[in-house]
């Protein structure tokens, strides 16, 4: 890979100025280091983050920053880690003291003590990520690569700078890290490294499940999630953090009948969606849909393969991912648990001529998220065969046209019934009753089969005419 070595650019903007000044007046060497350096580097969008670490108090040159930078809000100071924050017109600068770490073993939170440059850029997780450019007078833009970060960035390579047993056991989360910043950049992870995560593995258990959660997130929000998927499973973290996909391995052949492997199936799926969705909880939908086929996997001979009401269990296994994961239980849990159940409706409707009634019903029971589903069916045609890849899309095509026509008609996205409960007892003089909720169903019914538009005055008509069918008496003065 080509890299932008040159940073004049950057040196010259207002903040690094200011960056400069502070720290020529402050005693502390103090330098720019991590990701935007890697970034700037490799040529990644710029990022609004900049890491300062100060051989000193990095609280005290925040101080100093802040002051210099006109209507930068006050400094925000984290005490118990030393670590300073300054905002300034979109931009995020963090300052923290160069430090040296010693690690426990039950604990990712290390002892700390003040460091030097190169003890601190030690404990630093990748060689790229330690790289750091000078904001002092006597060599202010050059860059400081001990552990030849540069080579690695230019071969795409991930490698720690300290043997890699000590580091990823230390912090195991620089194991998620690796394989996220792989992900990420498209980067290969060192040799010795990816041994050293696969005999760690284990020591994920010491993380929380938000920072395992935050690194799984990002590696949903690449082009390409597979890439990290696949390495967390052939590392042995997925299966201490979703075991539920693993169980998804795999291809069994019972009478010469195979059904597909669901992992690399799922993974696909998820590629296939991060095409046409920025949408983080799709992408979780995408990764789960399946979810159900392990638990309800079975053979029936003549039929074959069956994997019955695996979307009703998959619903349910969902909710309980997400609670085991401390994920938030929200309406976006409702929402993955809604693609997930609804996931295999859609393409009964793309394998046959679709009705106007299974669009209405689709629309009906999709409500808000029809298109999102629609996105989602389409993401699933992972056939190999052209013809039926071509089929199947071209169905999905029909289906969306419809579901337009639908939509302008009779508005089922946010089916509201248009006579309401009360307005039915109102009319027979009823109180609470069953026959309430049967004439409810008989309108949505109608409404559905595209027996009766979506209006009022049709659906009054069906409401008195369901009233006769079953006794009911009314009087017309009662309009
Ligand atoms: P991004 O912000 O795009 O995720 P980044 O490299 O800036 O990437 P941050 O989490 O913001 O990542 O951390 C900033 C820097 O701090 C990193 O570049 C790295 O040098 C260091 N760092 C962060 N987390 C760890 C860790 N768990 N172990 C060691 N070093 C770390
Ligand atoms: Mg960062």
């Amino acid at each position: 890979m080509k890299l932008q070595k040159d940073f004049s650019e950057v040196l010259t903007r207002p903040v690094f100025e200011v960056l400069q000044k502070a720290v020529a007046e402050s005693n502390d060497k103090s330098y720019v280091i991590g990701g935007f350096v890697r970034d700037h580097l490799l040529n990644r969008s710029q990022k609004k983050d900049i890491d300062v670490v100060a051989l000193g108090s990095g609280i005290n040159l925040a101080i100093t920053v802040q002051k210099k930078l006109e209507g930068a809000k006050a400094v925000q100071i984290f005490k118990t880690y030393g670590t300073a924050m300054v905002h300034w017109k979109g931009i995020d600068i963090e300052f923290v003291g160069a430090r040296k770490e010693s690690y426990s073993k039950e604990s990712r939170n290390p002892k700390v003590e003040p460091g030097t440059l190169e003890e601190d850029q030690n404990r630093r997780d990748f060689t790229i990520n330690a790289l750091a450019i000078s904001l002092n007078p006597e060599n202010y833009g050059s860059l400081i690569d001990p552990f030849n970060g540069l080579k690695d960035l230019e071969k795409g390579i991930l490698r720690t700078p300290l043997n890699p047993d000590i580091t990823y056991s230390d912090d195991p989360l620089r194991m998620l890290r690796a394989i996220r910043f792989a992900t990420q950049l498209d980067f290969t992870i060192d040799k010795a490294s990816f041994d050293a995560i696969s005999r760690n593995a284990n020591r994920i258990d010491i993380i929380t499940k938000e920072r395992i959660v935050d690194e799984i997130n990002k590696i949903l929000m690449t082009q390409k999630p597979s890439k990290g998927f696949v390495l967390l499973e052939k590392t042995g973290l997925l299966q201490r953090i979703l075991p539920e996909l693993i169980d998804l391995k795999g291809v069994e052949e019972i009478e010469g009948q195979r059904h597909k492997d669901n992992f690399y199936h799922t993974l696909e799926v998820v590629d296939n969606l991060c095409e046409n969705s920025d949408d983080l909880w799709l992408r979780w939908a995408a990764l789960l849909h399946d979810i159900g086929k392990a638990p309800t996997k079975k053979f029936k001979p003549p039929i074959g393969w069956t994997f019955h009401n695996h979307e009703f269990v998959g619903a349910k296994m969902t909710y309980k991912i997400f609670k085991r994961l401390k994920m938030p239980l929200n309406e976006k849990m409702k929402f993955v648990q809604k693609m997930v159940f609804m996931s295999s409706r859609p393409i009964i409707i793309a394998e046959e001529q679709v009705t106007d009634s299974a669009i209405r019903r689709l629309v009906f029971d999709a409500g808000p998220f029809i298109d999102d589903l629609i996105t989602l069916c389409e993401a699933d045609i992972t056939t190999k065969n052209p013809e039926r890849f071509e089929r199947y899309h071209n169905n999905f095509k029909i289906v969306r046209e419809k579901i337009i026509l639908v939509e302008e008609k009779d508005h089922l996205r946010n089916f509201q019934p248009p006579i309401s409960g009360e307005m039915i007892m109102k009319f027979f003089n009823l109180k609470p009753s069953k026959e309430i909720g049967l004439i409810k169903e008989a309108i949505k019914e109608a409404i559905l089969e595209g027996e009766i538009p979506n209006e009022k005055e049709a659906a009054f008509e069906k409401m008195k005419e369901e009233g006769k069918k079953l006794g009911l008496i009314f009087h017309e003065k009662a309009i």
